[in-house]
């Protein structure tokens, strides 16, 4: 697929989901252009102040929305960008340029399956993803999403996921509790310790998204097991 061209976009908030203290959604309807095109990954820049401070948030709804985008943030680090979506009412407008960025599903079909690997808000833009490609594109690759949380509290979207993962066999949903309670039947610790247990998928292409430490210790990981540079991909968040 062709990349879009990015344009400057005039956004309204129609919609603000605190779903916990770990993670806020924002969903805004387009104003001006009404239409955007983007490749599920992808993440708009936002003006966050009037001397032009921008921060990136990936788009975490379908492509096949065109006329609005949503996005998930963890609200942590409390900085400009936070308080800035956190101070807007319903109905306020916004600037950001998009559809932006690389982080996208390889279409050159040397991946044979994919594989997710997410901690906290990296999720966002698997969701956009996994949407797009299950439902839209009706791929029938093997794709598993490794999602890791600190708490079982934190999660959201687990229906949307099993859901997924019901009606669509080939699509299966590993979170990963590093803080879990005796309770918890799935895996725990870190999303390393997932994939250590779990068998790698063959000729799988790998895409990572959160912390830098995260995705360091993950491309460690795959490299000791013998994945090549060119199946890993990753997004930094921080
Ligand atoms: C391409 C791209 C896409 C991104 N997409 C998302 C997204 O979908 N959702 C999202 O929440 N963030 C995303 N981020 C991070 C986002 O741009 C902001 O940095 C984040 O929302 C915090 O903004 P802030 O202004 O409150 O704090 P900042 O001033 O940006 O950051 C304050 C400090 O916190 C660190 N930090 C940033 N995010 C986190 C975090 N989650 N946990 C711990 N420390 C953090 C920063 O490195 C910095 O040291 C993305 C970043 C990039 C580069």
């Amino acid at each position: 697929m062709t990349l879009t061209t990015p344009h400057q976009y005039k956004a309204r908030l129609a919609d603000k989901l605190i779903h916990n203290a770990k993670f806020e959604q924002y969903n805004f309807e387009l104003v001006e252009p009404n239409q955007l095109k983007f490749a599920a990954g992808q993440y708009g820049s936002f003006l966050i102040s009037d001397q032009g401070h921008r921060r990136s948030w990936s788009i975490c709804s379908s492509p096949a929305i065109d006329h609005s985008l949503e996005i998930l943030i963890d609200p942590a680090p409390k900085g400009a960008g936070t308080q800035f979506l956190q101070n807007l009412k319903l109905g306020d407008e916004v600037q950001l340029l998009a559809p932006l960025g690389k982080f996208t599903i390889d279409e050159s079909g040397a991946e044979k399956a994919l594989v997710f690997v997410a901690t906290g808000a990296g999720i966002t833009p698997f969701r956009s993803m996994i949407l797009d490609l299950l439902q839209v594109k009706k791929d029938t690759r093997p794709m598993i999403l490794h999602w890791g949380l600190r708490y079982v509290e934190e999660m959201i979207w687990q229906n949307e996921f099993q859901e997924l993962a019901e009606n669509f066999p080939n699509f299966q949903f590993h979170p990963v509790i590093s803080k879990a309670s005796q309770e918890w039947s799935m895996c725990r610790g870190r999303v390393t310790d997932c994939l250590n247990v779990h068998q790698l998928l063959d000729h799988a292409g790998y895409y990572l998204c959160g912390s830098e430490q995260m995705i360091a210790d993950v491309i460690q990981l795959l490299s000791a097991k013998g994945v090549a540079p060119a199946r890993i991909h990753r997004e930094k968040f921080y």
